[in-house]
């Protein structure tokens, strides 16, 4: 559950400010991957827990509300996963992850198994336990479902994992963290060493995505007046990968996301501000 303080600036260390206003809703990077696939078209299935608190409830309600299956989210004693997030004036975020129920997930069950064979695509990110992370992917590779890897909130990833993933979509910061590359080509050419296929999100500045052995394409950000960038990165890849499904080139991918990032950027909060597909073919 995201709880959000809007600012008109972010409050330094040791400091107090005065807030705009509070808002609670709905997020978590893989829910918010879920809705962003779903709501832009696709057949979406959720694994993973929240707690047997009032959060857990609404958290659930709400991946149900935007079409997502719920047959692996289990509901574990104890608080649900919360993000403190403040937004300041010019939209830019900053962020406390507390795991909650998601620290219990530290791998699959037996019945969600079924749940990811025949899947196009599996996503995953690391607001879980990494053994929970490795085993997903691992199941994910024997089932041939191409893996999908946020690599956020940043942590160290072992190579057991990497070896597991298809695609990796980190945003700059994180690129730079797992390469020690500042700059996005030489941080793009750094994580093909690790997986076969990259994209780096740029914020306004867009995105870069390369696979081994080809030139990397560079994709502009659209032209908006953000009001809220959270959840920018989960619309993106959410939406990427029901673009790559469809069939599409990851240059038409890549400008199908960046619209689908562009609109949720012009609406406050992380799943609440996703547009539909119908919005996103629009645009
Ligand atoms: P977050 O952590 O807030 O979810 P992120 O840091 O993972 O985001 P970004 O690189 O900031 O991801 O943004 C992802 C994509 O969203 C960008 O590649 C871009 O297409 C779009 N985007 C982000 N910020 C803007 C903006 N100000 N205007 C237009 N598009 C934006």
């Amino acid at each position: 559950m995201d709880l959000v303080a809007y600012a008109d600036v972010a409050p330094a260390s040791g400091e107090t400010v005065q807030g705009r206003e509070f808002r609670q809703i709905p997020g978590g990077k893989g829910a918010n991957q879920a809705v962003a696939a779903a709501m832009a078209g696709a057949d979406v299935t959720f694994i993973g827990a929240v707690g047997d608190d009032a959060f857990g409830t609404q958290l659930r309600s709400n991946l149900v509300d935007t079409g997502v299956e719920v047959s692996g989210l289990r509901m574990e004693p104890g608080a649900s996963g919360v993000a403190h997030i403040v937004v300041d004036g010019h939209g830019s975020n900053s962020i406390i992850v507390i795991p909650g129920a998601n620290g219990t997930v530290t791998g699959l069950e037996e019945d969600d198994l079924p749940l990811l064979r025949g899947s196009a695509a599996l996503l995953l990110q690391l607001e879980l336990p990494m053994e929970g992370v490795v085993a997903a992917a691992r199941a994910g590779r024997a089932a041939g479902v191409p893996t999908v890897l946020t690599p956020a909130p940043a942590r160290p990833l072992p190579g057991e994992l990497l070896d597991s993933v298809d695609l990796i979509v980190p945003n700059q910061h994180e690129a730079a963290a797992i390469t020690g590359e500042d700059d996005p080509e030489r941080a793009l050419a750094a994580l093909l060493e690790l997986v076969p296929e990259a994209i780096i999100t740029l914020g306004a500045d867009g995105s870069i995505h390369g696979r081994r052995g080809e030139e990397p394409t560079r994709v502009a950000a659209v032209q908006v007046t953000a009001v809220d960038t959270t959840a920018a990165g989960d619309t993106f890849c959410g939406a990427f990968v029901v673009a790559r499904a469809e069939g599409r080139s990851p240059r038409a991918a890549l400008e199908f996301a960046a619209t689908a990032a562009a609109l949720s950027v012009q609406r406050h909060g992380a799943s609440s501000s996703m547009p539909t597909r119908a919005e996103i073919d629009a645009a």
